[in-house]
Parts: C-alpha cells; structure tokens; sequence
C-alpha cells in the first residue's frame, strides 16, 4: 500500500514541477526584456508597435508574416511560389541532417524557406516584396531564396513593377555549398535585367544583414534603406578585428556607420516605412519616368 501511495505522492509532484513550469513558461510569453534599454515590456505592447521598443526605439526582429501587415495595405497581398521547397544536394549533416534542420524551422515559421515573396500594394504603389524569415535557418540564402528572389524579379520585368527586398540573413547557407554561393550571382544576374529594364529595386537592410545577402542583393538597390542601428555588414565584427588585429571604431557595422560613409542612403524608423517606400516607388516607378 505504502508503495502505490508513494507513486501518487510522485506523480503529484510531477504535475505540480509541470505547471509550476508552465506558469514560468507563460510568463517568459508575457513580458520581454529589451536588448537596448533593459526595460522589462509587455509583450502585446512591443507586438502592437510592429516589435519596436516602446521606451528607447530599438528595433526588434519582425516574422516576415509580420512585416507585410506594417508596410503592406491589407488585403492587397499574394503570395507566390509559397511550397518550393528546398533538396539536399549534399546530403548534407552536421549535428542534425540538414531535412531535419528544415523541417524544424517549417514548424517553427509556417514557411517553407527563409523568404517570403509576392505581390501587393503599398499605399496604392503596386510592388514586388521579397521578405527574409530570420527565424528560417537564419535567414540564409540557400538555393530556393535564391530562385524565389530571381522569379520575383523577372514577375517584376514582366508586369514592369518595382522590386523591395527586406533583408534579415546570416548570409549564404553552408548547408548546400556552392549551390548556395550561386545564388549570390544568380539573384545578381536578374537584378542587372531589372536594371536595363529599367525598373527600380529598392533593398531594405535590417538587423541583421551579412555575409552573401549584403555581398549580393543586400548592397545592389537603387536605393538602399536601413533599420535605426541595424547590423549590416559582410564578415562579423570579431572576425575582422581577429584578422586586422586593429581595435574597431565605435558603431562599426551599424546602419548609422554606414549611413555616415555612403553605404546606405536613408535610415528609415519602421513607422516611417510605409509612407517612405511608396513615394520611392511613385518617383522611381516605371510610371514615374513617363512623367
Ligand atoms: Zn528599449
């Protein structure tokens, strides 16, 4: 008898250690902690703000979902080419198999790769989006971002629509090789058709930005806007310090930095977005020439 009642006893314990942990879960959802600031923020209030600080302005990661409801006008937008998904050439294994690794972030992202593409209207501009899931294997830039962003860009000849792509990556995706490296000239190659075609393509830098996305569709817009404080650059920062053995300036790799030696042209707040891209889109648009 004493044996089963101990087991109770147990399983009673258990279930409390569960909820209790659950509880603590729940609260972790609630509240955030901001990476600038340090304040302790309601969630729902950041969430409601499109994942900006409410008290210092910093500028959180935003789920690419997310981003179309802060610059897209509702209802406008199609998705395109949302089931391509991705092979594993090389058979690729880590400490996972690189389909394990994918099928992972598809659960955790609702989508199938890293980026999100399609058409839609902002502020009654019509535009090819192009969008970075970070939370996507870090957004890297692997064989199906890379035909995603080049189909974008030729829908954008063929219907003579300009081009916005959000940048959010750690860069090319180790997992494919020099499948992935490809991408980098492949996305540049439809950019330069793009170009002679005479149609605008604005990139969008965000934190953070680097490796084989700002050496190839990062740093090739016609105008290049930059989230306040964003990380854009190629290499990290340790890695270059490591290499030039050299103590780097202060803000090194931030948007601010680059803004101040002509690598971006405008810092945008993402409040500011909206309004900034569609009048960019009316002076640069195909129809803006005529005018
Ligand atoms: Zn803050």
């Amino acid at each position: 008898m004493t044996w089963f009642k101990k087991r109770e006893e147990e399983e009673k314990e258990g279930k409390e250690g569960k909820e209790k942990r659950e509880e603590l879960n729940f609260s972790d959802q609630l509240w955030t902690k901001c990476n600038s600031c340090n304040e302790i923020i309601y969630r729902k209030v950041i969430e409601r703000n499109f994942q900006v600080c409410p008290k210092c302005n910093y500028h959180f990661q935003i789920p690419a979902r997310k981003r179309i409801e802060g610059v897209v006008d509702p209802g406008t937008f199609i998705e395109n080419d949302a089931n391509l998904i991705s092979g594993d050439p090389l058979e690729f294994k880590d400490l996972k198999r690189y389909p394990h690794r994918i099928k992972k972030s598809q659960e955790e992202t609702g989508l199938k790769d890293a980026i999100l593409c399609g058409e839609g209207k902002i502020e009654g501009q019509p535009a090819m989006i192009g969008i970075f899931e970070f939370n996507f294997m870090g957004g890297s830039l692997g064989s199906v971002v890379g035909e995603k962003i080049t189909r974008l860009i030729e829908r954008a000849i063929e219907k003579r629509i300009g081009v916005i792509i959000f940048c959010a990556s750690g860069g090319a995706r180790m997992q494919e090789g020099i499948l992935s490296l490809m991408q980098m000239a492949k996305t540049s190659a439809a950019l330069a058709k793009l170009h002679q075609a005479g149609i605008p393509y604005i990139a969008v830098l965000t934190d953070p930005t680097t490796g084989g996305v700002t050496a190839s569709i990062g740093m090739l817009g016609d105008v290049t806007i930059a989230e306040p404080k964003a990380m854009i650059g190629f290499a990290g920062p340790r890695v270059i310090k490591e290499t030039i053995r050299a103590e780097l300036p202060e803000g090194f790799q931030r948007a601010e930095y680059l803004l101040e030696h002509g690598m971006v042209d405008l810092i945008t707040e993402r409040k500011d977005l909206r309004h900034t891209l569609a009048s960019l889109l009316e002076m640069l648009g195909p129809d803006g020439e005529k005018r």
